[in-house]
């Protein structure tokens, strides 16, 4: 079964794509932003190419991913029926994963060591690919989670660039559970501009729209869209 045959065209919009684009697009509004300013990542983690074909269909075509190697199995396939997806790398990256990682994904979101910074930079040049890239930040210093401390990204994004050649589009966060996020969303905000980066990843299903407020270029939903996994 080829994902093209899977399902037929005519398939209605699942609802929850269009529920979460309506929040999206009620949440630019108050914000008084463009709705194209804010990319919407679906996060299909977990769940099969078929469901995922689903979405495609509905129109949807910027996905997420956390796991190279579940990334490897699902993608592929899709990717050569529907050229003009994009996928990105939401999950934490380890360094002997750079390669397959750099030849799969459009962005990663998870650059947060100099380790990963070296073998991405090795891969981009042999492959002469550029995935877009994000330093991904632990705005709640949670010692369990991956991302760079708030006093240390300025340093961090300054190697990148300068010891790497890496060029860095944006800076990603993923608040601690238990705190309210918008502290978290405007301290990346504010860590991106005095950097001169653009682009923020941040805001998930539960709170994508104080992202939005808060000037997210990227939201990464899952659960809203898909259920739960
Ligand atoms: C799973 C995941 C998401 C999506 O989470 P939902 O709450 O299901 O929307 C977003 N970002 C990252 C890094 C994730 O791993």
């Amino acid at each position: 079964m080829t994902p093209e045959n899977a399902l037929p065209t005519t398939r209605p919009m699942p609802g929850a794509l269009a529920a979460v684009e309506a929040d999206i697009v009620r949440a630019c509004q108050q914000a008084r932003r463009d709705r194209t300013s804010v990319t919407l990542i679906a996060v299909s983690k977990t769940f099969d190419a078929e469901t995922v074909t689903r979405t495609i269909v509905a129109g949807q075509r910027v996905f997420g991913e956390n796991r190279v190697q579940e990334a490897k199995a699902k993608w592929p396939g899709l990717m050569s029926a529907y050229p003009d997806l994009e996928l990105h790398l939401i999950g934490p990256l380890q360094s002997n994963k750079a390669k397959e990682a750099v030849a799969l994904f459009d962005a990663i979101h998870s650059v947060d060591r100099p380790s990963i910074c070296e073998a991405l930079s090795r891969e981009i040049r042999s492959q002469k690919k550029r995935p877009e890239l994000f330093v991904q930040l632990n705005t709640g210093e949670e010692p369990q989670k991956a991302g760079v401390a708030p006093l240390e990204a300025d340093a961090f994004i300054a190697s990148c660039r300068e010891k790497y050649g890496l060029e860095i589009s944006g800076l990603m966060c993923i608040p601690p559970v238990d705190d309210a996020p918008a502290p978290h969303f405007a301290l990346t905000a504010k860590i991106a501009a005095r950097n001169g980066l653009k682009n923020l990843s941040m805001g998930m299903s539960a709170d994508f729209a104080t992202a939005i407020q808060f000037g997210a270029t990227h939201i990464r939903v899952g659960s809203a869209i898909f259920g739960h996994r």
